[in-house]
């Protein structure tokens, strides 16, 4: 896994925290996404500790997305001494985001940058976003794409976006990996993926390069060893799972 996850539950999730993972890289980090409880498990796992430039890329304004992204902007600035470099979007979602961090008290601490990250890392060229179907209780929600030199990671962020899944799934180079929003919940107008929608979207010999997060319910895990997928692992579970030699 290119990605580490600090947090892979869905809104409700408690137990797994918010989605959130990040990339570092020497002395740089990436977070993407930022939801209520990612603060207080960033803080708690040291991860900023090796940090001396923070990136910040949100999909979209859900609150277990973006609920601790003032705190962590605030922490930067007065513990670090260092200011929160948030990846500029579409116009609109800048504005958004900008809007929501003002009435926050956020303001003048941070600052947007390009999607070439301010070619601070080497090996990461890229931050984009692409546009998918989430819910239209928000003006739009975004996947995101990193680009490496030869490798792609592609983080879906919350949708039910069966055009751009099945897009990313058939594009997957060998290297590449899906990180997918993936839930067990099935009802009409669902605003995530069912599982069972992802198998019939992701052709059999793909399914080894997606990580399903966002976890609604653990009753899925079964699920996603049986078709093939991965679990996108937080960095706890991982070190568990070496714990009791599984
Ligand atoms: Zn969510
Ligand atoms: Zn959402």
């Amino acid at each position: 896994m290119k990605l580490s996850f600090i947090g892979n539950g869905s809104a409700f999730n408690i137990a797994r925290g918010n989605n959130s993972a990040y990339y570092l890289e020497g002395n740089k980090i990436l977070i993407l996404d930022c939801g209520e409880s990612i603060f207080e498990r960033i803080i708690k796992s040291n991860i900023l500790d090796k940090a001396n430039e923070v990136f910040v890329a949100i999909t979209h304004l859900h609150s277990d997305h973006v609920g601790s992204l003032p705190s962590l902007i605030f922490y930067n600035y007065y513990k670090k001494g260092i200011k929160t470099h948030i990846v500029s979007g579409p116009p609109q979602k800048d504005e958004e985001l900008s809007h929501l961090l003002t009435i926050s008290g956020v303001k003048g601490i941070f600052n947007y940058c390009d999607s070439d990250l301010n070619n601070s890392f080497v090996n990461l060229k890229s931050c984009t976003f692409t546009p998918v179907s989430h819910t239209s209780a928000l003006t739009q929600s975004y996947a995101i794409t990193l680009n490496f030199s030869s490798q792609k990671i592609y983080y879906s962020g919350d949708t039910n976006d069966e055009d751009y899944i099945k897009k990313v799934a058939q594009n997957l180079k060998q290297n590449d990996e899906f990180y997918c929003d993936t839930c067990l919940a099935d009802y009409p107008g669902n605003v995530h993926t069912n599982i069972d929608r992802l198998a019939t979207l992701v052709p059999l010999e793909k399914r080894q390069q997606v990580y399903c997060m966002h976890i609604d319910d653990d009753k899925i895990l079964d699920k996603i060893d049986k078709y093939g997928f991965h679990l996108a692992k937080t960095q706890t579970e991982k070190q568990k799972n070496q714990e009791f030699g599984s």
